[in-house]
């Protein structure tokens, strides 16, 4: 009898695999053991540990942080405070806060990075394409002429660590600067 033919995994999406090598590894090997950890979720932290966790802003409503696994320089996320997954649980305070924080993070990323233009996103749902569907985020990425190309494919994962670095040195004091008029 033939071997049944094997269901490919949900993950072996080719596009990418080849898009963003680090992400693939990351989505395939960090699932992790017990209770998962939300990257969204925190209470206090202190400086040191914002930096560890790549946070560059947060209030009573809303956080900015960059994405570790990034499919371009710059990569930002945008969340509500809350774990929430639904957009109609948001409370207008919320709203209000992320769209400022989406506002400005357009604002710095143009002024640092220069680049030609932007993709601005959420995905709603694992089958939409969220990496993390129980709290609502939205994806900043900033783009330029050409990034589609092949490197982002040949660019590893150290290199993009030390982008990570440099871009959160470059990056957190612009945040810095609204935190107060915006808490
Ligand atoms: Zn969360």
């Amino acid at each position: 009898m033939p071997p049944k033919p094997r269901r490919p995994a949900r993950s072996a999406d080719p596009a990418a695999i080849l898009w963003a090598p680090w992400r693939y590894a990351y989505l395939v090997a960090a699932r992790p053991r017990g209770r998962p950890r939300c990257i969204f979720c925190y209470r206090q932290l202190s400086l040191a540990g914002r930096r560890q966790r790549l946070i560059l802003y947060g209030d009573a409503h809303a956080l900015v942080m960059l994405n570790r696994y990034p499919y371009n320089n710059g990569h930002l996320m945008v969340a509500p405070r809350r774990h929430v997954a639904d957009l109609a649980l948001l409370s207008g305070a919320e709203r209000a806060a992320l769209d400022r924080l989406i506002v400005h993070a357009v604002a710095q990323l143009r002024e640092v990075m220069r680049p030609a233009g932007f993709n601005i996103g959420a995905n709603l749902g694992r089958v939409a394409g969220a990496g993390i569907a129980d709290h609502l985020h939205w994806h900043i990425v900033p783009r330029w002429d050409g990034d589609t190309n092949f490197m982002p494919a040949i660019g590893a994962t150290r290199v993009i660590s030390q982008h990570l670095a440099q871009c959160f040195e470059l990056l957190a004091p612009r945040f810095k600067a609204i935190e107060t008029a915006l808490s």
